[in-house]
């Protein structure tokens, strides 16, 4: 998608701090994080939410959060606890309709959240 930032993101013309590659994913530090580790891990492939990822492309979606575990380990904090969102739909909070795992933890998480 041409007009899509984190395809920007993909193809390099958004810069980003890249944390780490797989084949089929990105992973990057989120420009506004909201705790010590906050990443983002978006599909190199373009699907608006999670659930369109899970319909067409499974196995793409068990590669995206392997690799959300393995950006926790990364930062260290896979033995205190991280979360793992996807914000689904305008009222959830979701701002950018290419999927995304947001990978948060180094402090203590709320929960239920708000
Ligand atoms: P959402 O609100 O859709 O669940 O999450 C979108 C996330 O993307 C937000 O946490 C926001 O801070 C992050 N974000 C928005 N624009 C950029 C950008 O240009 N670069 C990076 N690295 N993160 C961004
Ligand atoms: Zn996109």
């Amino acid at each position: 998608m041409t007009d899509c930032l984190f395809c920007k993101i993909v193809s390099g013309d958004v810069p980003a701090k890249i944390v780490r590659e797989s084949a089929g994913t990105v992973a990057f530090r989120d420009i506004n994080p909201q705790a010590p580790t906050h990443v983002l891990v978006i599909p190199r492939v373009h699907h608006p939410t999670v659930a369109e990822l899970a319909a067409s492309d499974a196995e793409l979606l068990a590669e995206l959060v392997r690799e959300a575990h393995q950006v926790a380990v990364g930062e260290g904090v896979a033995e205190t606890g991280y979360r793992v969102v996807f914000n689904t739909g305008a009222q959830a909070g979701q701002t950018v309709f290419h999927v995304h795992a947001h990978v948060l933890g180094g402090r203590g998480l709320n929960w239920p959240p708000g």
